[in-house]
């Protein structure tokens, strides 16, 4: 049988006002631009001959500018198809069998400890304050009966809120290793290993400016993880198999060392857009309520809610706006947010959560033309609303 083409999809046809970097960013034209002459050519980087040398050479260049992003020297970077994996190695090869996570990461931490179950790790799940951060001593605490892996992402997705990663990384206790998934912080606030005491940190290119499907687990020196999560040819000194990505990472290291230099003026910016925005919206009238407000957060991201309208209804009001509700990454998964929930935010408040994430490519225009469209939009729908209770319009 002769099957049909599938037509291409033009990835240029929406207007749309990009709203949603903690999903995916924008690639930094440095980064286009280092990827380039790499794409299409057989370059292998354990190659013996000259175009493999060259292409060994350019990862080794990449992971200095990764290691530099983080505080971290080039030897502790082992890059791998993004932070799912690099997270999943972290968990699974950390030589411990107690397990203690927050309630707040990402499902590529929190279902790797579930099903670490079933090869007898136990798993301590410590949630979050209702103000979104998770206090150290609780980690701290659940990991006495240790030794143990202690992860506590340093920013959440949604909310934005920063951990004390520190905290809990100098009040350890012996034996036990600290893993932090930086995914959303590097770039956006400066990181350093050292600073953070972290054994473990994982991070995802497409996050600042770099290509979808690289990512890195730091492992601090002297620290032999297991192998047993994925074995291979051998390569990242045996930390992580398979043929790397020379383009990808190439692209990671540009982006790395852009996202450095602009970081400050990039954050100052963001957040002034990103606090333009939500004091539009708050002050329409709708008793709006932005989560996570009262506690450290990323300037780049608003998490709001506008009770009675839920976010889809609000969205399919806006379709210029590419925005999201809950976490862009689990987007599809229908229910309300594990992390809201965790936090103790009623299902029918987080049903309307609306996450903006800004970039560096978004202005006060942007932020007064995200305002206007969110609250028409959601104007609408309680209209509707009330009017289906047989309210005033
Ligand atoms: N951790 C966090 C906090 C994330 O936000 C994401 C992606 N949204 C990931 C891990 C997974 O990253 P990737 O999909 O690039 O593997």
């Amino acid at each position: 049988m002769r099957r049909e083409e599938p037509t291409p999809v033009n990835a240029d046809a929406l207007e749309e006002l990009y709203l949603d970097h903690n999903a995916t960013t924008p690639m930094r034209p440095e980064a286009v631009e280092a990827m380039l002459p790499w794409l299409g050519r057989p370059a292998n980087s354990s190659s013996v001959h000259a175009l493999g040398a060259r292409a060994k050479r350019a990862v080794d260049c990449a992971r200095e500018q990764v290691a530099a992003l983080i505080g971290a020297r080039p030897s502790e970077i082992v890059f791998t198809s993004g932070a799912t994996e690099a997270n999943n190695l972290a968990l699974r090869n950390a030589p411990v069998r107690l397990l203690v996570v927050s309630a707040l990461e990402h499902l590529s931490v929190l279902k790797t400890a579930e099903s670490l179950e079933i090869t007898g790790h136990s798993t301590v799940v410590v949630p979050p304050e209702p103000d979104g951060r998770v206090q150290p001593s609780a980690m701290l605490s659940a990991a006495n009966s240790g030794p143990a892996l202690l992860s506590l992402m340093l920013a959440n997705n949604e909310t934005g809120v920063l951990n004390d990663v520190a905290t809990v990384g100098a009040g350890r206790p012996t034996g036990s290793f600290v893993h932090t998934d930086a995914t959303q912080a590097a770039g956006r606030v400066p990181v350093d290993v050292d600073e953070l005491r972290v054994d473990l940190l994982s991070l995802s290119a497409h996050k600042f400016g770099g290509p979808q499907g690289v990512g890195v687990l730091y492992v601090r020196r002297g620290i032999m993880l297991d192998s047993h999560a994925q074995t291979g040819g051998g390569q990242e000194r045996d930390r992580r198999g398979g043929t790397l990505n020379v383009a990808g990472i190439v692209g990671a290291g540009a982006a790395a060392t852009a996202a450095a230099k602009l970081l400050d003026a990039d954050a100052a910016r963001l957040r002034t857009v990103r606090d333009r925005f939500e004091q539009l919206v708050l002050a329409a009238g709708l008793h709006a309520i932005v989560l996570g407000a009262d506690s450290p957060r990323l300037s780049n991201t608003s998490l709001i809610a506008i009770p009675g309208a839920p976010a889809d209804a609000v969205m399919a009001g806006t379709p210029h706006l590419a925005m999201s509700h809950g976490s862009a990454c689990s987007a599809g998964a229908p229910g309300p947010s594990h992390v809201l929930r965790a936090m103790g935010v009623p299902d029918a408040l987080a049903d309307c959560a609306l996450r903006l994430t800004f970039g560096p490519m978004n202005n006060l225009p942007d932020a007064d033309a995200a305002a206007a469209a969110v609250v028409a939009s959601a104007i609408r729908v309680l209209n509707h609303a009330s009017h289906d209770l047989g309210g005033v319009a």
